[in-house]
């Protein structure tokens, strides 16, 4: 999501109270479902609120990881609505929050959030970083420092669920790029004054352009440095830090408790952790779907119809080629292949336990999927991420071309236990 929308709405909630709906007018019969820690309201289907209410439950007890040591007040529940359009979630927020996909209510204590054109993963994203601005109050603080709370959030908005809960501290290639250009051009602030920033110069950031980009990256980078810098050596300064915030301390006093005469040291470390930062494979997997899938579209645009995976790249002729397979994918990362073996190590997962093992997968990690149909070209999966798929699709432009998507599928949902349920019609005003 573009965080920018969410702190914006964050921001304006919790100026302008006085401006929103009250809830009770803007809720038809929802959907409803309550667990241990969330209440959750949907105007979609009780199959929807369910999996929200599960994925809430489950980033929950990632934030628990982290946060255990701050318990609970018995009983209480977080409220979350999701809807399905934008006009019933600007009922319940108020039209300030136009142009934002989600947006957590301080006065309130509620989250929000819609659907629209984005995909499930899409949204929950969303939840997960709203979600945390919601525990981070309910929790530890309600004046928590922006670049801690916005930085947290952005952390846990990137946390891939798998099977086994869900992982945390993915670096994309393009926020690699945008962090080594701002290092550069020296557009980040020094921390020492970055920590102290005010909610007013972090929203007025919002008039210049770019700054408010500037500054969610380098809350994210900084949260994600002292998480897994020096080996996770520096959990403790982060800790030490969000305890003093807990005791009530102001954010220079929790700045000189976490910190104390190191600060200077650890900046530098963070600038040298930047400078080595390496994409994380997730993400080398997307690169990888996108340059498969750029050969299926010019096969098929040739008129081959390959129907298995290892069928498409035993008939690439990579070696009667001219020069190598190049392209330049759509996280700006530069491929190419120019052997038989380049290529098929493209072909496998970073993540595939089995890769190379011939029997266990074959030589490839991607499978064809022809969910769409036999008589559209098949989506090239990746099985290797736990509970959410990777595929890259062909979408036919009207010249006869294609071009290359590559998505999460929405995945499986993840069982939990429900306290109750409570059906109704989906809403529409
Ligand atoms: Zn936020
Ligand atoms: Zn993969």
């Amino acid at each position: 999501m573009r965080p920018t929308g969410s702190i914006i709405a964050y921001w304006m909630l919790a100026i302008f109270p006085a401006l929103m709906t009250d809830a009770a007018h803007a809720e038809p019969q929802l959907f409803r479902v309550s667990t241990s820690n969330y209440d959750v309201a949907t105007d979609v289907s009780m199959d929807l609120t369910r999996r929200v209410a599960a994925e809430m439950e489950g980033i929950h007890a990632e934030y628990m990881r982290r946060f255990g040591r701050f318990a609970n007040p018995a009983g209480a529940r977080s409220l979350v609505y999701v809807f399905a359009h934008e006009e019933e979630y600007l009922n319940l927020g108020g039209y300030a929050l136009k142009g934002t996909g989600g947006f957590f209510n301080a006065g309130r204590g509620h989250l929000a959030a819609y659907i629209g054109d984005r995909t499930l993963p899409q949204l929950f994203r969303i939840l997960y970083h709203e979600g945390f601005h919601q525990f981070m109050h309910a929790r530890v603080s309600r004046d928590c420092p922006l670049w801690l709370n916005e930085g947290m959030a952005e952390y846990y908005g990137a946390a891939l669920p798998t099977s086994k809960g869900y992982e945390t501290g993915d670096v994309a290639p393009y926020r690699i790029e945008e962090l080594k250009e701002c290092l550069k051009g020296d557009k980040f602030a020094n921390w020492s004054r970055f920590l102290l920033i005010t909610s007013e110069e972090w929203h007025a950031a919002r008039e210049t352009p770019g700054q408010a980009g500037v500054n969610y990256l380098q809350a994210w980078s900084m949260v994600h440095f002292l998480i897994h810098g020096r080996n996770g050596k520096l959990t403790p300064v982060l800790d030490r830090y969000i305890d003093s915030l807990k005791r009530g301390a102001s954010k220079g006093e929790s700045m000189r408790n976490a910190f104390g005469s190191d600060m200077l040291r650890i900046e530098d470390e963070w600038k040298d952790f930047i400078e080595g930062m390496e994409t994380s494979p997730r993400y080398v997997c997307w690169d990888n779907l996108e340059f498969v899938a750029t050969i299926l579209s010019v096969r098929t645009r040739a008129g081959g119809r390959p129907k298995t995976f290892e069928e498409m790249i035993d008939g690439v002729p990579i070696e009667r080629l001219e020069g190598p397979l190049k392209l330049t994918t759509c996280y700006g990362t530069e491929m190419s292949a120019s052997t038989r073996a380049e290529l098929e190590a493209i072909c496998r997962c970073p993540l595939d336990k089995n890769a190379g093992k011939e029997k266990a997968r074959g030589k490839y990690s991607y499978i064809f999927s022809f969910e769409d149909g036999p008589d559209k070209p098949p989506a090239i999966v990746c099985p290797c991420h736990g509970l959410i798929t990777y595929e890259a699709k062909l979408n036919a432009r009207e010249d006869g071309s294609f071009y290359v998507v590559v998505s999460e599928g929405s995945g499986k949902a993840r069982a939990i236990p429900f306290e109750k349920a409570q059906g109704g019609k989906p809403g529409r005003k």
